[in-house]
């Protein structure tokens, strides 16, 4: 499983990238605001804690 992120509901928040103990994301210029950005899929653990700190619910975890 890895995080993928609705840019639709994204608004730059970055609590994904703070929170990751597993150095998921990056951020990056994306639709003119930084955003988070999923760089390394493979080193997610599935803790979810970016699923639970989103503040506008923008990701979920798949296969
Ligand atoms: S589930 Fe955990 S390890 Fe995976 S991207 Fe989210 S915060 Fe990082």
């Amino acid at each position: 499983m890895h995080p993928v992120i609705d840019y639709e509901k994204c608004t730059g928040a970055l609590a994904c990238y703070e929170v990751c103990p597993a150095d998921v994301f990056e951020v990056k210029e994306k639709d003119e605001v930084k955003k988070a950005v999923v760089v390394r899929p493979e080193d997610c653990t599935e803790c979810e804690q970016c699923v639970d700190e989103c503040p506008v619910d923008a990701i979920e975890l798949v296969d």
